[in-house]
């Protein structure tokens, strides 16, 4: 067998007594002809690796460049010198694959990300991504092992849709029709019958319609899956494809949906605190490093695990909409003409006016309820003002809308209604209907965009720097 290696980070938890082991990985530095870190992206620390002067043959010794990849057996060992517990005293090394230095695209010194998103293939090998992609792994397993705790169905909503969930964003076509000689009906538009399908169809922006329909059968479901928007916003918060959670429950109002997502975030966070500190503390100090650049005034006021913490012990704000606009109407911003966008009652909250209500007013995150029903969803439940739904967005300090949800229109009339002010074809979406029809119950639930999960618990300031292949526009490399 060749893989009996113990992976670094098993190893540096255990204890040193001149036992035999065998790792492998990529060389991070090789010093004095003598010394090897030696990293398997296990964990961001790396093992040493002591040659012993003499021991091997100075041909094999000019092959550990930066990146080659080794295996390495010896044994493990207290070690003398400073900044490590333990090292390997090399028996055998054997060179995996040879790397040449000269050519090797990253050096041991500071890249910026930017930099670094060029060579995304390379990049899960440097602290900062294996770091943030052990924390974005330990986020998804927290999603799932809390759902499951609570007895949510993981429901797999379908990627090709034949519906706009809700207007949610552009979408993308899914087609196999020919640009050129397209197929036409009479009256020269795209004739879809000939198509795939049979129908016009694109990549999902949602998966809540149908969660809807799992949760009133199902009682409690959860979608993790990807979720596509051909929006053209080349933002730090906005991806073309992003993962997003959307849990999905019967019998549920909009103060049980708050209460769940507020529970759900302190739960993978606490989780991320309790597995990934090394990473974490890590990622704190990048933090603090990449913030001294900025002037005083826009670096954080807290680092990234105090901040981490005062979210775990404090309640969540909750405001209304017109709560919202009426302190932004009051706020030194708003009066000093700073803010970019017109606040009135009725308009969408910019992000601007989010982060000044997260940042600067209540300096945690909020929940933000009871919208205008003019800019929300057709789904959303009317509230008795005529006037309002009870929709609900989180706002996380640094990133702003970080979730969106709602209680759902579960009276028939109301919801048709709706749907015919806001021209949503009622015949496309019958079966939608049909949960309204037979046994409609209250229910709610909301949207968690994954990224935004992780640049919150990572600190990374740029979406793109979480997710392993971003897709944004003018971009799809990899
Ligand atoms: P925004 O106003 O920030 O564009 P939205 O109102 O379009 O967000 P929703 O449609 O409510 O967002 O989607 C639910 C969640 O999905 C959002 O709260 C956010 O966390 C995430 N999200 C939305 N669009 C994107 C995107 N393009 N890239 C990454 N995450 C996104
Ligand atoms: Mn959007």
């Amino acid at each position: 067998m060749f893989n009996k290696r113990i992976k670094i980070k098993k190893l540096l938890g255990g204890q040193p007594s001149g036992q035999q082991v065998t790792v492998m990985g990529w060389v991070k530095s090789f010093r004095n002809n003598q010394f090897i870190a030696l990293n398997d992206g296990s964990t961001n620390s790396n093992i040493q690796v002591v040659t012993e002067l003499g021991k091997f043959d100075e041909a094999l010794l000019r092959r550990i460049t930066i990146s080659a990849a080794l295996k390495v057996s010896g044994q493990l060992v207290p070690s003398l010198g400073k900044g490590q517990q333990m090292e390997i005293k090399a028996g055998e090394i054997i060179i995996l694959g040879d790397s040449d230095a000269e050519k090797y695209p990253l050096q041991p010194k500071k890249h910026s990300l930017e930099f670094l998103r060029e060579i995304a293939h390379l990049r899960f090998r440097t602290n900062t991504f294996g770091a943030v992609f052990r924390v974005r792994h330990s986020l998804a397993f927290a999603i799932h092992q809390f759902f499951n705790e609570k007895g949510f169905v993981y429901l797999h909503t379908p990627i090709i849709t034949a519906s706009d969930a809700e207007g949610a964003g552009e979408m993308f076509k899914v087609t196999t029709l020919p640009f050129d000689n397209t197929p036409r009906t009479a009256d020269g538009e795209v004739n879809y019958k000939e198509d795939f399908f049979g129908r016009a169809t694109n990549l999902t922006v949602s998966g809540q319609l149908e969660g809807e329909l799992g949760a009133t059968g199902l009682g409690e479901i959860y979608t993790f899956g990807p979720t596509f928007r051909a929006e053209n916003s080349n933002t730090p918060r906005h991806l073309a494809e992003f993962w997003m959670i959307e849990p999905e429950m019967a019998f549920c109002d909009l103060e049980d949906n708050m209460n769940l997502a507020e529970e759900f975030i302190k739960y993978i966070i606490r989780y991320a605190m309790e597995h990934n500190r090394e990473d974490l503390d890590f990622l704190q100090q990048r933090l603090m490093e990449e913030e001294k650049q900025l002037p005083q005034d826009k670096r954080s006021e807290m680092n990234l695990l105090s901040k981490l913490e005062f979210v775990l012990n404090n309640a969540f704000e909750r405001i209304t909409y017109t709560e919202a606009v009426d302190i932004l109407l009051l706020s030194p911003p708003y009066k000093k003409k700073k803010f970019q966008y017109e606040v009135k009652w009725g308009m969408d909250l910019q992000s601007e006016h989010e982060r000044y209500l997260v940042e600067k007013h209540f300096k945690k995150p909020v929940i933000v309820t009871d919208y205008p029903a003019a800019i929300k969803a057709f789904y959303m439940r009317q509230n008795d003002d005529g006037k309002t739904v009870a929709a609900m967005d989180i706002l996380a300090p640094g990133i702003g809308e970080i979730v969106g949800g709602s209680q759902r229109e579960e009276r028939l009339e109301k919801l048709e209604a709706r749907m015919k002010a806001m021209n949503v074809p009622q015949e496309e979406l019958s079966w939608y209907l049909d949960t309204r029809r037979f046994g409609t119950v209250p229910h709610a639930g909301f949207g968690l965009g994954f990224e935004r999960m992780v640049q919150f618990v990572t600190g990374m300031s740029n979406i793109r720097d979480v997710i392993p292949f971003p897709r944004t526009p003018k971009n799809a490399a990899f």
